[in-house]
């Protein structure tokens, strides 16, 4: 090849020329090879001698590409201006690479000077960019993101033809310089975007991710959710930018919608809570941490059950249930807070469905109705105090009369049901009017709250003390057996009355009446009772105050030996003011004198001789019987061993032996003591226990009636038939007669049913091989019918009255004469 510089003065030049890494190619204006330097030889893979005066033709790819040099060529040398062009040439071998070449003319010469540089890495690099940007644009071919590509070099802004969908300008119009990108950008938004943008290129962010508005062509702004990554070369300079663009207007609108929504959700102070079907908490609004305390970061991802208390989850599961059943359910509930204080809560469960209308969860509004619970619970407070108001006396706090009435009227039903008595006692308070009058209603009311305090001790807890109005009081005795109960009362309220009272360093010395009356022997009418137990309040007044009446004036009486006997019968016990009285019994066949029974009598200094009837339960009720029993025993023995010393024969001795006795651990010895002091033997001794009484606790009975007969003393049992034998008792215990009750006797023998009774009495001792007593027998039919059937002991005004000693050992003495 020539070398066109041969002198030697340009060595240096030509030293440049072949070691420089840009290739240089000079050609005529034929396009014939004029010149090549090394470095362009080693690219194209030709010796210089090769290339020289070669057609330019052979470096390319084909004719058309070499008319289309021809013209760059033409272009070069008519406007004479240099010119940088990628153009892809070809190999020695064949193989084709990228150049990017420009021209310049050498003036004077009519020879082109060509630099070319091998840009085949760069166009490879951006081909691949190039395909990939295809792919993608495939790959997203119907979707909603558009593509973008920036070159960083060239400002050049590529978009997918999508854009134009998103913001409505034509192709055309499409920005392809980032410079006019820029102006669609929101103004509020710009900063943020560009921030974004130049963050990502100098790698403080590895992608861009931004939200920000576009204009649209319609005037309105697009909301665009923009993504990219920038890209480098080997060297670390940022060369282009690519990603994509979405249009996320409706997300976005959505999304506030819903943060609008759920804002609202926030505002509501009442508590909004959502859980999956598990009931796992899924929301939490702030009227939930109001009402539970619980913030939403505690209660999300939690179960309900957190909010409920343990005895309640049933009560839960039974609300779920229904709602999944009806769609919606409306309950109250007690809410658990986190300090564990109880919150009652109105609660409306409704589901949470999805498109299709399937459940995926609840949502409960709760609102607290603690509240109005409590407004409500105050309101019956009051309505009770009104209540109590309406049906109290302000005084005293006792019942007033309006509520007396409803008491009584309830309980006359209870008694009726039952079967057994009310009583009313009617108080009024002696000379109270005076009081008042003298002291004034001051002195007068702290009377009368002192004399409800003092009542009020006394009255048993089923009873009602009201006060009717002025100094007049009832008192309503429920569930008694015997009218004789309600002296007992009206006594000690009489009494409670006889300490005086102090107000004001004043003594006063009060006293009451009181009437009693009785349901159902008076009256069965709230009216009635309360007349006639006013009635009798009035009979006390009459007798003198400070005192009680039955309207009925038997049950005055009896009362009133009861009151007396009881205050008298200890005092009578010390004094002895008791005889014994003794009844024969005898053999109706023969009429001989058998034996006879025991009986005390009272005898009292006013009242004279007072029955057994009468102060034998007192006795036993005041824990007395022991005492009396024994004294009896001792007074009796003595007087028959007397009997007997004297030479009479009065026969066997009956004592009658209260259970009491038997049940007394020293009873044995006290009796063995008595026979010795007496002299009394054992053979002429008989002890009479009463059925009732001997079926009480039987088993115990057995023993030591066991002792008594081991003795030699014979047992009795009295009143047969009013009790309830067990015959399989009667069979084990050590007995030898019977006693037949009075009640049988009386009215036989026309009595079908007493005689029917009397006769089965009778056979069953024989059976049972005992003895058999007939008592009460008055008449002489009774007598015959007794021994009619085999009865043949008789006990009774038919043949004697109880005696006292002296009358009975006249008796005895006629008896054996007779
Ligand atoms: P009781 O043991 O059933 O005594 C018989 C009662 O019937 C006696 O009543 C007697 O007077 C009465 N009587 C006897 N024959 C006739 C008759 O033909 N017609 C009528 N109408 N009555 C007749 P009294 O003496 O009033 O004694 C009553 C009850 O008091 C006795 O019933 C007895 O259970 C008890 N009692 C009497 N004295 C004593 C005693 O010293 N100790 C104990 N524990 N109880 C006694
Ligand atoms: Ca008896
Ligand atoms: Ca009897």
């Amino acid at each position: 090849m020539r070398n066109m510089y041969t002198n030697e003065q340009h060595e240096w030049q030509k030293e440049f020329l072949n070691n420089t890494h840009i290739g240089i190619l000079i050609t005529d204006l034929n396009r014939k090879h004029r010149f090549a330097n090394t470095y362009l030889c080693r690219m194209f893979g030709y010796t210089q001698r090769e290339l020289f005066n070669q057609s330019t033709e052979i470096l390319h790819i084909d004719h058309q590409n070499y008319l289309k040099f021809t013209q760059i060529a033409f272009d070069v040398v008519m406007k004479g201006k240099p010119v940088g062009i990628d153009y892809q040439y070809k190999q020695k071998d064949g193989s084709l690479f990228w150049v990017r070449i420009s021209g310049n003319l050498i003036h004077g010469k009519n020879e082109i000077l060509w630099t070319m540089v091998d840009i085949t890495q760069h166009v490879e690099a951006q081909k691949e960019i190039v395909n990939l940007k295809e792919r993608m644009e495939l790959a997203i071919e119907g979707n909603r993101d558009v593509v973008w590509d920036w070159n960083l070099i060239t400002n050049d802004l590529y978009v997918t033809p999508r854009w134009k969908d998103i913001v409505g300008y034509d192709s055309k119009e499409v920005p392809y310089k980032i410079k006019m990108w820029k102006k669609y950008l929101h103004p509020e938004d710009r900063k943020n975007v560009l921030r974004d943008i130049n963050d990502n290129i100098h790698g403080k962010t590895e992608y861009l991710d931004n939200i920000h508005r576009i204009y649209h062509q319609d005037g309105h702004w697009v909301w665009i959710h923009l993504r990219g990554k920038t890209l480098y070369d080997e060297n670390g300079t940022a060369i282009r930018m690519t990603g994509t663009h979405r249009d996320i207007t409706q997300e976005r609108e959505l999304q506030l919608k819903n943060k609008e929504q759920a804002q609202i959700i926030e505002q509501i102070h009442d508590s909004v809570i959502s859980t999956d079907l598990e009931g796992n908490i899924l929301s939490w609004n702030k009227g939930s941490e109001i009402l539970l305390e619980y913030n939403a970061k505690e209660a999300i991802g939690k179960h309900i059950t957190m909010i409920y208390r343990e005895e309640d989850y049933s009560f839960l599961q039974k609300n779920i249930e229904q709602l999944l059943e009806y769609g919606e359910q409306h309950v109250e509930v007690s809410l658990v807070k986190k300090s564990k204080d109880i919150v009652i809560a109105d609660l409306s469960l409704s589901l949470l469905k999805d498109e299709k209308g399937a459940p995926i969860g609840m949502i409960g509004y709760s609102q607290d109705i603690t509240e109005r619970k409590k407004a409500e619970k105050a309101l019956l407070e009051q309505k009770n105090i009104f209540h109590y108001q309406a049906n109290h006396d302000a005084l005293t706090q006792l019942p007033n009369r309006l509520s007396f009435t409803e008491t009584l009227e309830r309980s006359l039903k209870k008694a009726q049901r039952k079967q057994d008595k009310v009583a009313l006692l009617f108080i009024d308070i002696d000379h109270f009017k005076k009081i008042n009058d003298s002291l004034g209603h001051a002195v007068g009311d702290k009377v009368l709250q002192e004399v409800t305090k003092r009542f009020n001790k006394i009255i048993r807890g089923s009873d009602t003390l009201a006060r009717l109005g002025g100094d007049e009081f009832t008192v309503i005795m429920e569930n008694i057996s015997e009218g004789q109960t309600a002296s007992l009362l009206a006594q000690r309220l009489v009494k409670s009355l006889n300490v005086p009272i102090v107000i004001q360093k004043n003594e006063f010395y009060l006293s009451c009446s009181i009437g009693i009356s009785l349901y159902p022997d008076d009256g069965n009418s709230v009216e009635n009772l309360l007349k006639y137990s006013d009635t009798a309040m009035y009979k006390a007044k009459a007798e003198g105050r400070d005192n009680f009446q039955f309207y009925c004036e038997e049950m005055t009486e009896i009362a009133y030996q009861r009151v007396i006997m009881e205050s008298n019968l200890r005092t009578a016990l010390k004094n002895e003011d008791f005889v014994v009285y003794y009844q024969p019994q005898i053999n109706a066949h023969t009429n001989q004198l058998i034996g006879m029974e025991a009986l005390v009598r009272w005898q009292h200094k006013t009242m004279g001789i007072i029955s057994p009837q009468q102060f034998i339960p007192l006795a036993e009720s005041m824990g007395l019987i022991v005492e009396l029993d024994r004294y009896v025993m001792k007074e009796a023995m003595k007087q028959v061993v007397k009997w007997y010393k004297e030479g009479l024969n009065p026969g066997i001795l009956a004592l009658n032996l209260s259970i009491k006795q038997l049940q007394s651990k020293d009873f044995i010895s006290t009796l063995k003591n008595i026979l010795r002091e007496t002299g009394f033997k054992a053979q002429w001794l008989e002890f009479e226990i009463s059925e009732s009484h001997i079926m009480t606790d039987p088993k115990e009975s057995i023993k030591i009636l066991n002792q008594i007969s081991e003795m030699g003393i014979e047992l009795a049992i009295d009143d047969f038939g009013t009790g309830y034998s067990s015959l399989a008792y009667l069979k084990k215990f050590p007995i030898d007669k019977l006693k037949i009750d009075r009640s049988f006797i009386s009215d036989l023998p026309h009595d079908d049913e007493d005689s029917a009774i009397t006769k089965a009495v009778i056979a069953l001792a024989k059976s049972l091989n005992l003895k058999i007593v007939a008592e009460g027998v008055e008449t002489e039919e009774q007598k015959d019918f007794m021994l009619e059937n085999s009865c043949k002991t008789i006990q009774g005004y038919y043949y004697s009255k109880p005696l006292p000693a002296s009358h009975f050992e006249s008796f005895v003495k006629s008896n054996k004469t007779a």
